[in-house]
């Protein structure tokens, strides 16, 4: 039997899913949350519906990996260590080296330590993670799924900023983009539902959860997302401005008394958003079922700049087959799909609402006649992983 886990850890979390490979059947799935912090909540699910749930203090991701491990074997999800032969990692930043998923050696590992500069909060919490599989699995494959490969195919008229060329030279300051797996994903899955080569396709993939990302998908390549450097730019998101002129950041600390450039980052990461705007919530229930005016303003923006988004890389593209809806709220939110397709009458896109109806189910949404398919594809980055990890096997 081969299985294959993969991990998505975060600062403070680590989720993942047992594969039996290559059938790709899930076969035990769980979360760890609030590493690090009191009352740390441990969840199993797996067998026929089963659970297994534990509240205890988890200090760190290697006590994490030796609890779940332990627990695998004593509620039978695996008879021994050796069944597991392959772990893929997600790893959020891997620069301009990584364009596609690595097999982990000693060279890649410190690769990712370096572009810790880039994604300080995941990147040293996902080499804390490889290092601890290493050390417990000896004999299994490592390998890092990065979300930034599947957009290292932008051009560099699309990935430049417009400053200094020496800036990008020296220091890499360029666009790389993020939920690079989930794009490739939704992108590669919506071929399939049209039945067409993706070579012929342009196809929009909206990634809209928590943090939301558009890219523009050319032939089944990434040529333009909206996050940048690091995932602060673009769309409006939960708790993340988006875009913003870089100007109002000394004018805003000097308005709020603030001397630590960390600090006004905190609050564009944290603070802003749909959080930032509604004064309420980062997320989309809360807000759709609040009567006050700037939750519904917030909705208005965030539909807004993702409609933007959609528009210019239309032409960026020069046109668009099928526009792609995922993650959290572009797989549950009927009424935040059809109010960013609303204004796309222009080019003869529209949404039915009986199809749109639905929650969750990989689905076309749109009418008969629209010119661009509009579909819902909910993501599945965890199988990617997994797809990859077999590959490199
Ligand atoms: P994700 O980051 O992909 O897990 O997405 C999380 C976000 O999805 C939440 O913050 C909510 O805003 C949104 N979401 C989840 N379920 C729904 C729903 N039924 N209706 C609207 N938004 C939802």
């Amino acid at each position: 039997m081969s299985k294959t886990i993969a991990i998505n850890a975060g600062s403070s979390s680590l989720k993942w899913q047992l594969f039996e490979m290559p059938q790709e059947e899930v076969i035990a799935s769980g979360i760890v949350e609030r590493i690090g912090l009191n009352d740390s909540i441990f969840t199993i699910k797996y067998g026929e519906g089963q659970k297994y749930n534990e509240v205890l203090d988890i200090n760190d991701h290697e006590f994490a990996i030796n609890m779940l491990l332990a627990k695998m074997t004593e509620l039978n999800i695996i008879a021994s260590f050796e069944e597991i032969t392959g772990a893929g990692h997600r790893v959020v930043a891997g620069g301009e080296h990584f364009k596609e998923s690595a097999l982990i050696d000693d060279a890649a590992l410190k690769l990712i330590d370096d572009l810790a500069e880039f994604a300080p909060l995941h990147n040293p919490a996902e080499a804390a993670v490889i290092r601890v599989i290493q050390k417990l699995l000896p004999n299994t494959i490592n390998v890092a799924v990065f979300d930034t490969s599947f957009h290292t195919t932008m051009p560099e008229v699309n990935y430049l900023y417009s400053i200094p060329m020496e800036y990008y030279e020296k220091y890499q300051a360029r666009k790389y983009g993020a939920h690079g797996t989930s794009h490739r994903y939704v992108s590669e899955q919506a071929a399939e539902m049209l039945g067409k080569p993706i070579e012929e396709l342009k196809i929009i993939t909206c990634h809209l959860g928590n943090g939301a990302s558009i890219t523009a998908v050319d032939g089944g390549k990434s040529v333009d997302t909206s996050m940048g450097f690091t995932p602060l730019a673009g769309v409006t998101m939960g708790t993340r401005s988006g875009d913003i002129d870089p100007s109002l950041l000394p004018y805003l600390m000097g308005k709020l008394g603030l001397t630590d450039i960390k600090d006004m980052i905190d609050i564009l990461n944290q603070k802003s958003g749909l959080t930032g705007l509604s004064g309420i919530s980062s997320d989309m229930r809360d807000l759709e079922h609040s009567d006050k005016p700037e939750a519904q303003l917030a909705l208005q923006i965030f539909a807004d700049r993702v409609r933007k988004y959609i528009g210019s890389y239309v032409t960026v593209m020069n046109g668009v087959d099928a526009i792609v809806f995922t993650a959290g709220i572009g797989e549950n939110d009927a009424n935040m799909r059809k109010s960013i397709i609303n204004g796309m009458t222009w080019f003869g896109c529209e949404i039915d609402d009986e199809k749109n109806n639905v929650r969750g189910e990989q689905r076309v949404i749109s009418t008969e006649d629209s010119k661009v398919k509009v579909l819902l594809i909910p993501t599945d980055e965890e199988v990617m992983i997994a797809r990859d990890v077999e590959a490199l096997k």
